[in-house]
């Protein structure tokens, strides 16, 4: 089965991939994916965010399954945040030269600064919606729970997997293969939930 992803973004397919193999398939992008006119994610949860993907980018694929997913950071001393606001948590802050991840993970070190180390706790989430024709099929979510470090560690993953440690592994996501990471990580978990239930699609 080919698998189209909607995403522009280098370290959500490179978690796609490494999740994918396992089952023996492999994704691609999108095609012409940056040429297309952006979804509007303006959802207040991480599900109508995926579906609003989906359904959006599903409608210039003639006909095949498009997946996207919509996923964050849920930091429990912070209320959830900054959840479905991950991407852009430290909108405006970028100083040149500076990525984006590199500020989201400057502020969330700041914001969490007095927090002590038993209220660090946090989770991953991922939901993957699959759509076709821009309608919704099917969708899945994945969480992974960890604790968010004082200090980045790795340089493997993107976003903030150096800031979030795993304990079962002793390690941050970004000190993980593609592979490992797929294993543990929220967007492996709701991948391996779609792939089971795609196995069970006639076709
Ligand atoms: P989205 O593209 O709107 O779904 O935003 C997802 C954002 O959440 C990313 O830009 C990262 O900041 C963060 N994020 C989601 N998944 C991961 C992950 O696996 N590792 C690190 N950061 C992640």
């Amino acid at each position: 089965m080919r698998i189209l992803i909607a995403t522009s973004n280098k370290g959500k397919l490179r978690d796609f991939a490494g999740a994918a193999l396992v089952y023996g398939l492999t994704v691609d992008g999108l095609p012409d994916f940056a040429l297309l006119p952006e979804a509007v994610e303006d959802g207040a949860t991480f599900e109508e965010n995926a579906r609003k993907k989906a359904e959006h980018y599903s409608r210039f694929a003639g006909g095949a399954l498009v997946l996207a997913d919509d996923s964050g950071l849920a930091v429990d001393a912070l209320g959830g945040a900054p959840g479905v606001y991950s991407a852009r948590y430290a909108a405006g802050e970028a100083e040149s030269g500076n990525s984006k991840d590199a500020a989201n993970n400057a502020k969330l070190l700041r914001e969490l600064e007095t927090v002590a180390e038993a209220e660090r706790g946090g989770k991953f989430v991922c939901v993957i919606s699959a759509a076709r024709d821009g309608r919704e099929v099917v969708q899945f979510r994945g969480e992974a729970e960890g604790v968010i470090l004082r200090e980045a560690r790795g340089a493997m993953g993107f976003g903030y997997d150096p800031l979030f440690y795993f304990p079962a592994l002793g390690k941050s996501f970004a000190e993980l293969t593609a592979d490992e990471k797929a294993l543990v990580s929220h967007r492996g978990a709701a991948l391996r939930r779609f792939l089971e239930w795609a196995r069970t699609q006639p076709g």
